[in-house]
């Protein structure tokens, strides 16, 4: 069981419903005080404004989605992602996120060069990290399930998380995102959890659906799938992690559809039983 004030709910989970400032003000009517910012969000409403509302009602941020997708092998295309994910760390420090989520990015344009695309994105968080450093915001690479490898994200598992933040070697601004959905099924995702010990600065939860529809925006609720949270939970926090439990939810045909109070009552409801 859970304690109900590490709960976060990432605003996502709210995406087809509400405005940014609705997600805030709705959770804050829940007693949710810990959410996560939908960059497309925070556009829209302003980053000076969506920052204000935030602290308006004492939110706590987790992570600004998202930064990176830095794999493109056309050189400008390349930098225009680099120079995009700066602002995002900007936006981040001016919203007080503890961090980036950041995500590699997938393959692009029907290239079959996955080796190179990981070497672009391992780079593409290479230049950004003095940025990060300077702001005081920090890089949480996120590792997507290896079946989103083409579309979203050719970092797939702990390991090769693990594997570049050595690369990068500063631990004290990059850290790793653990969300359930990517890494459940890992053969190695115990030990390779246990190896990041303190890199690991975020923990998303949410569950995968043994008849999903759609391997992006179909996840369940926890206690709706196949993934085994509360041991997930456990060892992370055996590997020392004390933050959020961070709910993010991508469901275009069933929890997008739903009134968001409804759903934040369920979710605190499983909160407390799956997680
Ligand atoms: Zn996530």
């Amino acid at each position: 069981m859970t304690d109900e004030a590490r709960l976060a709910i990432h605003q996502v989970t709210f995406l087809r419903h509400w405005s940014f400032r609705e997600s805030v003000e709705g959770l804050a009517r829940h007693g949710v005080r810990k959410t996560a910012v939908w960059r497309p969000k925070l556009q829209e409403i302003g980053v000076a404004e969506g920052a204000r509302v935030l602290r308006d009602h004492g939110m706590e941020v987790t992570g600004l989605s998202v930064g990176g997708l830095v794999t493109s092998p056309d050189a400008r295309d390349w930098q225009s992602a680099v120079d995009d994910t700066r602002k995002v760390i900007e936006e981040a420090a001016m919203v007080g996120a503890d961090h980036v989520v950041m995500l590699s990015g997938g393959l692009v344009d029907g290239s079959k060069d996955v080796q190179g695309a990981r070497d672009r994105a391992l780079e593409g968080i290479a230049q950004v990290l003095p940025d990060a450093r300077q702001a005081g915001v920090k890089l949480g690479i996120e590792p997507l399930h290896p079946m989103l490898c083409e579309k979203r994200a050719v970092l797939c598992t702990m390991g090769q998380a693990n594997d570049w933040c050595d690369f990068l070697g500063d631990d004290q601004t990059v850290g790793i995102v653990v969300d359930t959905y990517a890494v459940w099924w890992d053969p190695s995702l115990q030990a390779e959890i246990k190896r990041a010990g303190p890199r690991i600065c975020a923990l998303h939860v949410n569950d995968w659906l043994s008849d999903t529809r759609d391997l992006r925006l179909d996840r369940g609720m926890m206690g709706d799938g196949v993934i085994d949270i509360p041991s997930i939970r456990s060892a992370v926090e055996g590997a020392g992690y004390r933050g959020p439990c961070e709910v993010e939810i991508f469901s275009e045909r069933d929890w997008w559809q739903r009134d968001p109070d409804e759903v934040i009552r369920i979710i605190k409801d499983r909160f407390r039983t799956w997680v």
